[in-house]
């Protein structure tokens, strides 16, 4: 079963490899997330043993249960989920060094007003609904760049960059459409030189889509099927904001 996870990571670096080839870019720009959710902390063990260091969660409660079991092998950890605000508490305690789905203002404000008085920062990424699927969180992209400039008010929070869920669909090219929009957000946020703001992230492509994002400008691509299998807990409970 290990030596099934180094595999399929051996696989995934070469998939990206490639594209990077294909698209003329250096493989040492895109970073390889994996996307944790329903894995339990034994195989992900595995995975960071053999010398993964970026993994994330979708849920708070999951985060919370596989943090002690993991803290002792060295590893980044983020948030790719939708997060309430009454879990921001317990996510502060799970050493998350990014929060990749800050979508919404509220969650901003909440989110410095629990950092503020320990005098921590926390990085984050805007994430926008590029495929505009109402089941997807995101913030609209007609919306982005006035959410980014209310959040580079909020002076614990590190704007890093962008991350999007493509659209979940064979074919590439609609695919492509969601990369390209979150690339043009990018260059258009850059060309504002917002005080503060950082921009050099781009989180896209998962197992499915990978190789578009990469060849559209991802820096960071989030993998999970493709690495530790089929989940049998369907996305649309990690994407739905009902079902927290
Ligand atoms: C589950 C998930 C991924 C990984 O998706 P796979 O198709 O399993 O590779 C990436 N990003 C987010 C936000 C996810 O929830």
């Amino acid at each position: 079963m290990s030596e099934q996870i180094l595999q399929n990571i051996t696989a995934i670096r070469e998939r990206i490899n490639n594209a990077c080839k294909k698209a003329g870019r250096n493989e040492s720009e895109v970073k390889l997330l994996l996307a944790t959710k329903t894995v339990p902390a034994e195989r992900i063990k595995m995975a960071l043993q053999a010398g993964q260091t970026l993994i994330a969660e979708n849920k708070v409660q999951e985060l919370k249960e596989k943090y002690e079991a993991l803290r002792e092998i060295p590893h980044t950890n983020h948030f790719i989920g939708h997060l309430q605000t009454n879990k921001i508490k317990d996510l502060l305690r799970c050493n998350v060094s990014c929060i990749q789905s800050l979508n919404r203002l509220e969650l901003a404000e909440k989110l410095h007003h629990r950092l503020q008085p320990d005098n921590k920062t926390m990085e984050v990424l805007i994430q926008v609904n590029t495929s505009f699927e109402e089941s997807k969180f995101g913030v609209s992209p007609s919306d982005t760049i006035e959410l980014i400039k209310r959040v580079a008010q909020l002076e614990t929070l590190k704007i890093k960059g962008l991350m999007t869920i493509g659209l979940l669909s064979a074919e590439a090219e609609r695919v492509r459409k969601c990369f390209r929009l979150l690339k043009d957000i990018q260059q258009q946020v850059i060309a504002l030189k917002i005080p503060g703001v950082e921009m050099q992230e781009l989180s896209m492509g998962m197992s499915g889509d990978l190789e578009t994002a990469v060849e559209e400008g991802a820096t960071m691509v989030r993998v999970g099927t493709a690495i530790f299998g089929q989940r049998s807990t369907p996305d649309s409970y990690y994407w739905n904001e009902n079902k927290g």
